[in-house]
């Protein structure tokens, strides 16, 4: 397994539809990068990582939906960790769930969104096999927020113009400073 670099804001390949995994692409080629994606997921650290963010344009994602929590309150990992294809929201409830999110691609940024509280999403693992299943609360949210890069669509795009100038300006700034380091 490998951990692999995190594309960031403003990156267009973080921009950009992806595509739906074709028949032939499922096994164990697929499985690899999904658990490389896991493996760099875990190390970020976070609980989702979506194609796009390591600069693979398919609709393809992985996220840890563990609920329970360890006795120091720290989520237990790799309990509940899904490989998702081609995902497809077939059902979403009407009530809303306010949550701030994150993005490993939008370092040092949280902004709380709402987004339905429930979701069934229908998906194929990487064996081309397809389940579904029903996410609520905080998983329902990764789950979400993950499917968001397949459509192009980062957080960062989801604010206010001043507040993503703001932040894009912190990034330029970021970006000199570690250019100075390397000199
Ligand atoms: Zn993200």
């Amino acid at each position: 397994m490998a951990v692999l670099p995190i594309l960031t804001v403003p990156h267009p390949l973080l921009e950009q539809k992806a595509r739906p995994v074709r028949d032939d692409e499922f096994g164990p080629e697929l499985h690899k990068r999904l658990q490389d994606m896991a493996e760099t997921m875990y190390a970020a650290p976070g609980v989702g990582l979506a194609g796009p963010q390591i600069g693979d344009l398919r609709r393809i994602l992985c996220c840890d939906v563990t609920e329970e929590r360890d006795d120091d309150g720290r989520r237990e990992k790799g309990k509940e960790l899904r490989f998702i294809c081609n995902p497809e929201i077939i059902e979403s409830s009407k009530d809303l769930f306010r949550w701030e999110e994150g993005c490993l691609s939008v370092p040092e940024f949280w902004e709380y969104f709402e987004r339905p509280r429930v979701v069934t999403v229908r998906y194929k693992d990487t064996l081309g096999i397809e389940h579904t299943e029903t996410f609520s609360d905080y998983p329902s949210i990764i789950v979400q927020h993950e499917m968001d890069h397949l459509e192009g669509e980062v957080i960062l795009n989801k604010v206010s113009r001043l507040k993503r100038g703001r932040y894009l300006k912190k990034v330029k700034k970021w970006a000199k400073a570690e250019q100075a380091q390397l000199v």
